[in-house]
């Protein structure tokens, strides 16, 4: 059976999303946008609510939410700030590996504080030779008696300037690639880490992106997430329930880019009437509504699978391609809509469109999205 209404539930929660969105985030994105300062007042009214939390399981005080319920909640987030949302959905990607792969020990020592007081945690994979090919992570973490020794750096870590923990992928068999992964949950205060560079963005400026660079940092081998050489699993495993929410951005972005549209469209005047009675621009909006509805689906669909249990490498990777690339498609024609107004920054629309292209990029670029709809769609060769 297929049943497309939200449940009481889901609807108190998407207005709930909504109005933090408004009251929250909306009134902040200017300031955050233009000063690229990190947005500690708004996040500490996300903890208070829960947003921080809310995938940690509630038997470690976090919210337990579905997946379906945080796309339903992503899609409100980013129509209020994507630079927010990304600051806010850092935490996610941050905690998945321990939902996944932690013991319960682990699970009690670094979920449950994220739940006690506003704290943040970096997912923490990329680097400078290592992006699109993940597996290649030159950071090294070496075994020596009860501990690990870590070397290296990492690049564009969101949060990585301002959290708590830190979620490391490292090589502990440089011979294996990918099969020498493991990963580490690496408190952020533990001697031998500083901070880089904390990057200037075109876009989601409100959020932190750090270079992060190791050494001789000692980690207590208790601190192994996971098994060696499943890193690489545990870093993959995450991105197949990070990546719809990506989309459910990307759906937000644009829902807001038409919207502003729409008002627009009905009282900018030229040629004696408003311009949404040109039927080239109306038709446009007609478009872009379609495409907004169909990268929602496609967005709940696969948090749905992912609630089921069901197979979802494919249906995680469209979901996040369709999502950006619509909320990229939908920013650059809605600003089209303003004409030459929105090119300047009293309104709107240029942010919009700046944070739409980074959902593209960020959690495996939309050729990695491509790269893995296109191994499942094809499949083995005869
Ligand atoms: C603002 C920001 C925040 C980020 N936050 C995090 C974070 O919190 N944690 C983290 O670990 N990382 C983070 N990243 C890193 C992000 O995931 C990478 O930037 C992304 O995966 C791409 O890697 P790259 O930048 O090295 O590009 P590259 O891998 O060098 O790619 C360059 C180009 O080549 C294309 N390409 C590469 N390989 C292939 C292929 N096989 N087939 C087709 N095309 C290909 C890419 O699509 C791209 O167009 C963040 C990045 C940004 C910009």
């Amino acid at each position: 059976m297929i049943d497309f209404s939200l449940t009481e539930e889901q609807k108190a929660l998407q207005k709930m999303a909504k109005e933090f969105a408004e009251k929250e985030m909306r009134p902040n994105t200017a300031k955050y946008d233009e000063g690229e300062t990190f947005p500690d007042d708004v996040m500490q009214k996300a903890f208070e609510v829960g947003f921080l939390t809310s995938e940690i399981p509630e038997a470690y005080g976090g919210g337990g939410l579905s997946h379906l319920d945080q796309a339903i909640v992503c899609e409100e987030l980013a129509w209020g700030c994507a630079g927010l949302y990304t600051t806010i959905m850092a935490n996610a990607l941050a905690v998945t590996p321990i939902i996944i792969a932690g013991t319960e020990e682990q699970k009690k020592e670094f979920l449950v504080p994220f739940t006690k007081e506003m704290t943040l945690g970096s997912f923490c994979l990329t680097e400078r030779e290592a992006g699109s090919d993940a597996g290649a992570v030159k950071t090294k973490a070496e075994k020596k008696g009860d501990e690990y020794i870590l070397n290296g750096s990492k690049c564009f870590i969101t949060n990585g300037g301002v959290a708590k923990l830190f979620v490391v992928f490292a090589t502990t068999d440089p011979e294996k690639g990918a099969r020498g992964m493991s990963a580490f949950l690496v408190p952020s205060d533990t001697e031998g880490i500083t901070i880089g560079k904390i990057e200037n963005k075109m876009g989601h400026r409100a959020s932190n992106t750090a270079e992060i660079f190791f050494e001789d940092v000692k980690i207590p081998a208790k601190n192994l997430l996971g098994k060696e050489g499943r890193g690489f699993i545990v870093a993959m495993k995450t991105f197949e329930s990070s990546r719809p929410p990506v989309g459910a951005g990307g759906v937000g972005v644009a829902r807001a880019a038409l919207e502003h549209a729409v008002e627009y469209s009905k009282s900018r005047y030229q040629f004696g009437k408003p311009i949404a009675l040109f039927q080239y621009i109306a038709f446009k909006m007609a478009q872009m509504a379609a495409d907004i509805n169909a990268a929602r689906f496609l967005v709940w669909n696969a948090a749905w699978r992912l609630d089921k249990g069901l197979s979802i490498g494919k249906e995680s990777a469209m979901a996040k391609m369709y999502g950006s690339d619509v909320a990229m498609k939908v920013t650059s024609e809605a600003l089209d809509i303003f004409g030459g107004y929105g090119y300047m920054k009293d309104y709107p629309m240029e942010k919009l469109m700046r944070d739409a292209k980074l959902l593209q990029i960020y959690e495996g670029t939309n050729d990695i999205q491509r790269l893995i709809i296109s191994r499942e769609v094809i499949g083995p060769l005869k």
